[in-house]
């Protein structure tokens, strides 16, 4: 079958670059095995703010103005809702913290995602003497429902492979790519942590950080808002909160762990005083890099053959613009920003 993409991974990376590739009419077939799951289990907020120090997010605006529509047409696509948009509070810790939320809500950058007056606290079930700070342009991707939606969506028009990519049978040659029955012009790697088996691209410095999550049910909480403290609470609805995220440089697997389970609910009962039940338990490995910077590019001597990862601890909002940026120099040679190149590591 002759393709102008082979895909591999069909997580938020892969997702992002097909809706790029269909929104420009290219054909394309997406091999996944689900070895990995951090899209799956993510806790999907996006917010434009690093929390602990109160800085923006790298490229924060450009990001968020790339992932609305990006979700807002998925939606669409898939019929069914997946942003939902809400302020995220963050619980203030300290005098000294109040005083360096007003200082950082007042800088031009921030101005905007930050709101200036703190919030008092009015849930009895939640301990936070010092306040809240709101910020603005923040939400949650349901990722797990983007994941099954786009699967049988990409089954639906005979585009979804569920396997696993063997880098061994792949045959390139000067007029492309072959693998089975498929013949492409290009193939995208977008295996997040999976890279770690890929020989054209295990050399570049992905490192790999599990996270473990809860849900959990809280009748008594009756919050509206994500919060965020020592760890995340984001609001499912019904009762329902997703608790988490552990952060784990050692293990690179998907199981959950007691000492994950035990962290993240000593970590609750320092935000909220009411009873809770842990109905589920999941883990993931984040696709993270040395830098921080997502890995985006082409293999040295393999012009048509390229990578999308590194995505880290923000997916949701950074996957578009990179999605984009790697579309962008595969098709009209535009080039990447230096920040997301791979070749930053081939120069060291
Ligand atoms: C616990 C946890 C909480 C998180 N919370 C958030 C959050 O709140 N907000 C946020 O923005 N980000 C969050 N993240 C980070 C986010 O999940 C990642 O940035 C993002 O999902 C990475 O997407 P990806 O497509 O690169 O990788 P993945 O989601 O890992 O997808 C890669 C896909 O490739 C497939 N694959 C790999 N190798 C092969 C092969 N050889 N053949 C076939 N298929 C293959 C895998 O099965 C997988 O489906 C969280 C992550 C974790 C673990």
């Amino acid at each position: 079958m002759e393709l102008d993409y082979i895909i591999v991974g069909c997580g938020l990376a892969g997702i992002a670059f097909c809706e790029q590739l269909r929104q420009h009419g290219k054909t394309f077939v997406v091999f996944d095995d689900t070895s990995q799951i951090a899209t799956k289990v993510a806790g999907g907020v996006y917010n434009p703010v690093v929390l602990k120090r109160f800085t923006e997010v790298w490229r924060a605006q450009e990001q968020l103005d790339l992932a609305k529509p990006f979700y807002k047409n998925l939606e669409a696509l898939l019929d069914t809702r997946l942003n939902h948009e809400f302020p995220v509070l963050r619980r203030i810790a300290s005098i000294e913290e109040q005083n360096q939320w007003a200082v950082a809500s007042d800088r031009p950058n921030l101005k905007k995602h930050l709101h200036p007056t703190l919030i008092k606290n009015d849930n009895k079930n939640i301990v936070a003497p010092f306040g809240f700070g709101k910020v603005l342009n923040a939400g949650k991707v349901d990722t797990k429902k983007l994941v099954s939606h786009y699967i049988a969506y990409l089954n639906n028009r005979g585009s979804f492979v569920g396997i696993h990519f063997n880098y061994s049978e792949l045959e390139s040659s000067g007029q492309g790519h072959h693998y089975g029955p498929y013949h492409a012009k290009c193939v995208v790697f977008a295996e997040g942590f999976g890279m770690k088996q890929n020989p054209f691209f295990n050399d570049l410095p992905l490192v790999g950080v599990k996270g473990e999550i809860l849900t959990v049910r809280a009748p008594e909480l009756r919050l509206s808002h994500a919060i965020k403290s020592s760890v995340f609470v984001i609001p499912e609805g019904n009762d329902i909160y997703t608790v988490g995220a552990t952060y784990d440089w050692d293990d690179k697997t998907n199981t959950v762990t007691d000492k994950a389970s035990e962290q993240l609910s000593k970590q609750l009962k320092e935000l909220i005083i009411c009873d809770f039940e842990i109905i589920d338990q999941a883990a993931g490995v984040r696709p993270t890099v040395k830098d921080r910077r997502p890995l985006v590019g082409i293999h040295g001597s393999q012009k048509n053959i390229a990578i999308l990862n590194g995505l880290g601890t923000r997916g949701v909002m950074v996957a578009p613009m990179v999605a984009k940026q790697l579309f962008e120099m595969l098709e009209y040679g535009t080039p990447l920003d230096d920040e997301i190149n791979i070749d930053r590591f081939r120069k060291l």
